[in-house]
């Protein structure tokens, strides 16, 4: 039988485009399918426009610790709406490069909502066209979740914090998972009054429970106010003086935004893939084996929308491993071992590996753990600390989890990201000769476990 396409993707962010582009570049015809914008949540809704806000709300903290080193700062003031242009324009110049990337190896574009009919068909919404291809691949993503409280509609989600022409001055920010605390760590830094609401007993559940609390200390010190164990009852109509957030010890908040990090649920609502005859998981995520392929064999899935590790890297790297399977002939799965990441609170974390939590479980570890005041804040005045943190499997030597709290944590998780990967054991870790006078040196120089 004859296909329009040898592909069709759906979804043209991290891991679709990397699947389409590669496919075209192994020769086969593709299409893909893209609803919004080109390069998906990380480019435009995700990754880089937090990352540029993170930048963003770190310089009120750089002016007041140049005042240790003898600047003399003049008055400064922050522009929200002079940063969202400056954003926007960055976005808007990465998502032109992705689409010319994908023009350039061949992917035919298509502007629309994509809904899978069958097989090999799928349905272009909003033209009321009918593509085929031999293979379809599903690149979704995910998208935030609400939970049902009366008045949810009130809220916004980092969708919309992306998109306001305005800063608020108060916002209440419901979630204690990284993008919660990310955003609580922005807009504490732009100024803005910030209410963390989470329900359980320490922000970063996952995270290893030393580095959560660290963080969670100073990020309260920095002025986020942290409230644990509460949850919003109901969200009050607005009125002229904000929005009334009620909390369910019956306390109310005042506030100007409610924002939910609340979790992300897997892309699949309404894109016809059960009526396809594709297995879902419990929260909806397209079931895939070990190469991808969900349990119809033409059609795949990478990404956010297989509930697997939701990063940018990884998508690309399953994208990649589809067009290595698919299209060069090289069955590939990707490779989950050992992801080293980044997250961008303030301070900013950087992890590879176990938890502490989840090493002692499974094995005899060594724990070495140091916090310190960097050096920048000898000078500085400013009340911050560092944490450096290795597990070490007492069996193998072998470090298994490393975990970094403090500034450049995420580019300094990479290097030893690598160093793990090749399977370095503590005494590796203990012979690289140390770089002085940084941070990173106590990663080798950490001589007697602390527990
Ligand atoms: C606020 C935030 C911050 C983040 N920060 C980081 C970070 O610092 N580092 C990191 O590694 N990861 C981060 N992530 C996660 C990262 O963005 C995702 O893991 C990554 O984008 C997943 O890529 P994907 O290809 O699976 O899906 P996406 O990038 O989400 O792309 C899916 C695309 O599919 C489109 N689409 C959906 N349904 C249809 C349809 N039916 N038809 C047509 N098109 C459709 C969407 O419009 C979207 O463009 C962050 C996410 C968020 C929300």
């Amino acid at each position: 039988m004859s296909y329009d396409y040898d592909l069709i993707v759906i979804g043209a962010g991290s891991g679709g485009v990397r699947a389409a582009r590669m496919s075209a570049q192994a020769g086969a015809k593709v299409a893909i399918v893209e609803e919004y914008r080109y390069g998906g949540t990380c480019v435009i809704r995700g990754c880089v426009p937090k990352k540029l806000m993170v930048y963003a709300s770190a310089f009120a903290e750089s002016f007041e610790d140049a005042k240790g080193f003898g600047w003399t700062v003049g008055e400064s003031r922050f522009s929200w709406p002079d940063f969202m242009a400056a954003k926007d324009a960055e976005i808007a110049r990465l998502e032109g490069i992705y689409a010319r990337n994908l023009g350039a190896a061949g992917v035919e574009l298509h502007r629309a909502r994509g809904v899978v009919t069958g097989p090999h068909s799928v349905k272009l919404s909003s033209h009321d066209r009918e593509l085929t291809a031999e293979h379809i691949l599903i690149a979704t993503g995910g998208a935030p979740f609400v939970p049902d409280v009366p008045g949810a509609q009130h809220a916004i989600t980092s969708n919309e914090l992306f998109e306001l022409p305005e800063m608020p001055a108060r916002i209440v920010i419901v979630g204690g998972g990284y993008i919660a605390c990310e955003f609580a760590g922005v807009l504490n830094g732009m100024g803005a009054k910030v209410v963390q609401l989470y329900r359980g007993k320490r922000i970063l559940r996952g995270f290893d429970g030393e580095v959560a609390g660290f963080v969670q200390d100073e990020m309260i010190k920095k002025g986020v106010v942290v409230r644990l164990e509460t949850d919003v009852a109901a969200i009050e109509d607005p009125t002229d003086r904000g929005i009334v957030v009620e909390l369910t010890n019956g306390e109310k908040i005042e506030t100007d935004a409610v924002l939910y990090a609340t979790g992300r649920v897997p892309n699949t609502r309404g894109l016809g893939l059960q009526e396809a005859g594709v297995e879902l998981g419990m929260k909806g995520e397209v079931v895939v084996d070990e190469c991808s392929r969900s349990s119809v064999p033409s059609i795949w899935a990478v990404g956010d929308v297989t509930d697997r590790v939701a990063l940018t890297p990884v998508a690309i790297r399953e994208g990649a491993a589809f067009a290595r399977t698919v299209f060069e002939k090289e069955p590939t799965s990707p490779d989950h071992e050992l992801i080293p990441t980044a997250v961008f609170t303030q301070p900013e974390i950087g992890t590879c590996g176990l938890t502490e939590e989840e090493a002692v479980a499974h094995r005899e570890i060594e724990v070495y753990s140091a916090a310190f005041r960097p050096m920048i804040h000898t000078l500085s005045g400013r009340d911050e600390r560092m944490l450096m943190k290795l597990l070490v499997d007492k069996a193998d030597r072998k470090v298994v989890g490393c975990h970094i709290v403090g500034h450049a944590a995420g580019e300094m998780i990479q290097l030893a990201g690598v160093a793990m990967k090749m399977g370095a054991t503590k005494e590796d870790f203990d012979r690289t000769v140390a770089v002085h006078p940084t941070a990173a040196e106590e990663l080798v120089t950490m001589k007697t476990p602390t527990r």
